[in-house]
């Protein structure tokens, strides 16, 4: 019994550290685990353990994949003109559950905060010049970053040094919420943004 208690109790402290979720959901979640087929314990168990072996990062874009380059780079029917910036790897699967957009990505790693030490050098900034200066004929770069003082600080630094390339720089602005997360956006807004993105 002693050791029944232990595990449980592990599981829940487990769960407890995931986003949004506080002790007493992490232990409705385990109880519900508990109470559910072990076959389903089993499941989440073997994709938990598959997840960081199984997940790259596409070297071109920098999105999660398991294959490389990812199904969204090689798709010969997307746009390959237009270019979306984001801050993260998450935010791809945000957009593309929208079903506003049909170019490529372009995964950033962060966006520029000087205060927290994050400087231009330490986002993905070399890798997109390298793909605007292969020349695949990009047009257009869509900066879907949040309207956030570092999302802005990041959208100046990306037109200032991307001024010497022949392509257009938009930004999703009007419908995000100010300081919100692109996650938190709905879809509906989302696709608005989309097609009512401004030149800067
Ligand atoms: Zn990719």
């Amino acid at each position: 019994m002693k050791q029944e208690q232990g595990i449980l109790d592990r599981l829940v402290s487990l769960f407890s550290k995931l986003p949004g979720i506080g002790k007493k959901s992490a232990t409705r979640i385990v109880y519900h685990i508990l109470g559910t087929d072990s076959a389903y314990a089993l499941t989440l168990a073997d994709e938990l353990y598959e997840l960081h072996k199984k997940i790259l990062r596409c070297e071109t874009c920098g999105g999660f994949t398991e294959s490389n380059p990812c199904p969204i780079c090689s798709d010969s029917a997307r746009n390959h003109s237009i270019i979306c910036i984001v801050e993260r790897a998450q935010d791809i699967r945000i957009i593309e559950e929208a079903h506003e957009y049909n170019g490529a990505y372009h995964v950033l790693g962060g966006l520029i905060a000087p205060l927290e030490g994050i400087s231009p050098g330490d986002l993905s900034i070399g890798k997109l010049i390298s793909r605007l200066k292969e020349g695949h004929n990009i047009a257009e770069l869509i900066l879907a970053l949040n309207p956030t003082l570092e999302g802005d600080t990041t959208a100046l630094y990306l037109q200032k040094i991307l001024k010497e390339f022949p392509v257009e720089i938009t930004r999703l602005a009007s419908g995000l919420p100010v300081g919100g997360d692109l996650e938190y956006t709905d879809r509906l807004t989302l696709s608005r943004s989309f097609r009512g993105r401004i030149k800067i």
